[in-house]
C-alpha cells in the first residue's frame, strides 16, 4: 500500500515530538470532547499512518485488522466513527458495515468506507450497505479530514436534534397531563366535586341534541335540601358546606349508568342528567337519591320535615321530537315547585310531551 507523494502524507509531513505532547496533552486535558475513531484495517502499516494522521487531528482512536475485530471492538468502545477499509479478509468492508447496521446504534455511527477503486459498483455497494460516505486510495488526506469533520458534525447535529425531540415529547407529555387536569378543574364544582354548572349546561344541550337524534327519552332530576337556610343560620356555614358535599355525594350513588352526570346545579340544589331514561327509571332515581340522602341520618333540628337532612326532588322527562333544554329545565323545577309544596322530603314529577318547540 502506497501514498500518493504528491498529497499532503503524514510521512511527508515532519510530526514534531512537541507537536505530538501538546496533541497527548490537549487530549487529557478534555478527553470525553474528543471523538472516538475506530480505525478497520488488515494492512498494519496503513492503519499506523491512519492512526496518527487522525491523532494529529485530536481524534482518539481505537484499532481493528478486520471485519469480524471490527464489530467486536465497536461493541466494546461504541465509537462515534468508523474508518472502514473496504477489501479485507475473512469479513471485507462492505459486509461488515451490512452486519453493523443490525447493532445497537449500528445504523447511526457515521462509517466512512476506504476502498481502493472509484469503480461504480464499490461506491454503489459502500451506499447500499450503509456506508454515510467513502474515500478512495491513495488516500487524499485534506479529503480524509474534511469527511470525517463533516460526518462528525452531521452525526452530532442528529444526536442534538434527537435529543430535542425527546426533550419535546416529555414535554408534550407532561403538557397533556396539565391540559387534562385543568379540564377537570374547569368542569368540577370545587366544594363538592361532581360536575359545575357550567359543565352540566354543555352535557344537556349535548343530550338533549342527542335524545332527538335517536329520538330516546331523557331525563332530568332537579334535588333541592330543605330548609338548607336554617341549617346554615344554626349549624354555620362551615358545617353547610360539609352538608353539602355528603349530600353531593349521597346523590352519585343514586346513578348507576356512565351516561348519567350528577352536578351542581347552584346553592343547595343538584341535578342529575339521565340520557336515554324515560319517565319510570328517572323516579326511581330520585326516590332513591332521596333515601340514600336519608340513610346518612346528618342532623337537622330545625327542619320541620325531619330531624335528619332531606332532599326534595322535581323530575321531568321528555320524548318528543322537538324540545329545547330548558324546557327540561323548566319542567323539573316546576316539579320540584311542587314537592316543596307537598311539603318537602318526597318526589314529584312532569313528563313534557305537549306542544313541543318546532
Ligand atoms: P327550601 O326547603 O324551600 O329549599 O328552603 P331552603 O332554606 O333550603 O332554601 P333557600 O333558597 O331559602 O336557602 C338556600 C340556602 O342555601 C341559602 C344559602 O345560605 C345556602 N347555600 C347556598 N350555597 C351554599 C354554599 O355553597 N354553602 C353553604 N354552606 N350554604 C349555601
Ligand atoms: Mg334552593
Ligand atoms: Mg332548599
Amino acid at each position: 500500500m502506497t501514498i500518493d507523494d504528491s498529497r499532503e502524507s503524514p510521512q511527508n509531513t515532519e510530526i514534531e515530538a512537541s507537536q505530538l505532547m501538546f496533541n497527548q496533552a490537549t487530549a487529557s486535558t478534555n478527553p470525553p470532547k474528543s471523538p472516538l475513531i475506530l480505525i478497520v484495517d488488515d494492512d498494519m502499516f496503513m492503519r499506523k499512518i491512519l492512526v496518527r494522521y487522525l491523532e494529529r487531528e485530536s481524534y482518539q482512536v481505537v484499532e481493528a485488522a478486520d471485519g469480524m475485530e471490527a464489530l467486536k471492538v465497536y461493541q466494546e468502545t461504541s465509537p462515534d466513527m468508523i474508518l472502514l477499509d473496504a477489501m479485507m479478509p475473512i469479513l471485507d468492508g462492505f459486509e461488515c458495515c451490512s452486519q453493523l447496521q443490525e447493532l445497537p446504534n449500528g445504523d447511526h455511527v457515521p462509517v466512512l468506507i476506504i476502498t481502493a477503486l472509484e469503480d461504480r459498483e464499490s461506491v454503489d455497494r459502500a451506499y447500499a450497505v450503509g456506508a454515510s460516505d467513502y474515500v478512495t486510495k491513495p488516500i487524499h488526506w485534506a479529503v480524509l479530514r474534511q469527511r470525517v469533520r463533516r460526518l462528525l458534525d452531521q452525526a452530532n447535529l442528529r444526536q442534538q436534534l434527537e435529543d430535542t425531540n425527546k426533550q419535546l415529547e416529555n414535554a408534550n407529555e407532561q403538557l397533556a397531563v396539565v391540559v387534562r387536569e385543568l379540564q377537570r378543574l374547569v368542569s368540577i364544582d370545587g366544594l363538592t366535586q361532581v360536575a359545575n354548572r357550567r359543565c352540566l349546561d354543555e352535557y344537556l344541550e349535548q343530550e338533549c341534541r342527542r335524545s332527538q337524534r335517536e329520538k330516546s327519552p331523557i331525563s332530568l332530576v332537579l334535588c333541592d335540601i330543605d330548609f338548607f337556610k336554617n341549617y346554615n343560620d344554626n349549624y354555620g356555614h362551615q358545617q353547610g358546606d360539609l352538608c353539602l358535599q355528603e349530600v353531593a355525594s349521597a346523590i352519585s350513588k343514586a346513578t348507576n349508568r356512565p351516561a348519567d352526570l350528577v352536578a351542581r346545579y347552584g346553592g343547595e340544589e343538584f341535578a342529575i342528567i339521565l340520557p336515554n331514561t324515560d319517565a319510570e327509571g328517572a323516579l326511581n332515581v330520585a326516590i332513591r337519591a332521596n333515601a340514600i340522602v336519608q340513610t346518612l341520618q346528618l342532623p337537622h333540628s330545625h327542619s320541620t320535615v325531619s330531624p335528619y337532612v332531606t332532599i326534595s326532588c322535581g323530575v321531568a322527562t321528555v320524548s318528543v321530537d322537538h324540545f329545547l333544554a330548558t324546557d327540561l329545565l323548566k319542567g323539573a323545577d316546576r316539579a320540584l315547585y311542587m314537592a316543596k309544596a307537598d311539603g318537602r322530603n318526597c318526589v314529584r314529577q312532569m313528563t313534557l310531551n305537549a306542544t313541543p318547540h318546532k
